[in-house]
């Protein structure tokens, strides 16, 4: 997608301070982040949101999820932490690639909503 800001993080024309990478899917640190460790890890693959998943593109999903730990494991996250997806104008989603935010290294806010 030419016009989306996490594609062009992708493909190297906006710079991230990336913290694991394989062939499908890329961890990076958020530019503003909102508590001490806070990681956006997306799919390569350009998809909108979670009203985006599919049976035919899942497989990247569950494969985040396999990774997450390992990123927490990595980023020192011993007391636990939260993953986040927003999805949608009343989640607030900003950016329109599929995303899930890693956040932790502070006791989080217990509010959902
Ligand atoms: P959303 O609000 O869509 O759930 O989350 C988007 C996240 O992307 C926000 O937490 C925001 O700080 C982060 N973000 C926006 N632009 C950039 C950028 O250029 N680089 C990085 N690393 N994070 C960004
Ligand atoms: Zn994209």
């Amino acid at each position: 997608m030419a016009d989306c800001l996490f594609c062009k993080i992708i493909a190297g024309d906006i710079p991230s301070t990336k913290v694991y990478e394989d062939e499908t899917i890329l961890a990076f640190r958020d530019i503003a982040p909102q508590a001490p460790t806070h990681i956006l890890v997306i799919p390569k693959a350009h998809i909108p949101s979670v009203d985006g998943i599919t049976a035919e593109n899942s497989a990247v999903v569950a494969h985040i999820f396999q990774v997450i730990p390992q990123i927490a494991a990595a980023e020192g996250l011993t007391g636990g932490y939260r993953v986040v997806s927003n999805c949608g104008a009343d989640a607030g989603q900003t950016v329109h690639h599929l995303h899930f935010h890693i956040l932790g290294g502070k006791q989080l806010a217990l509010e959902m909503a």
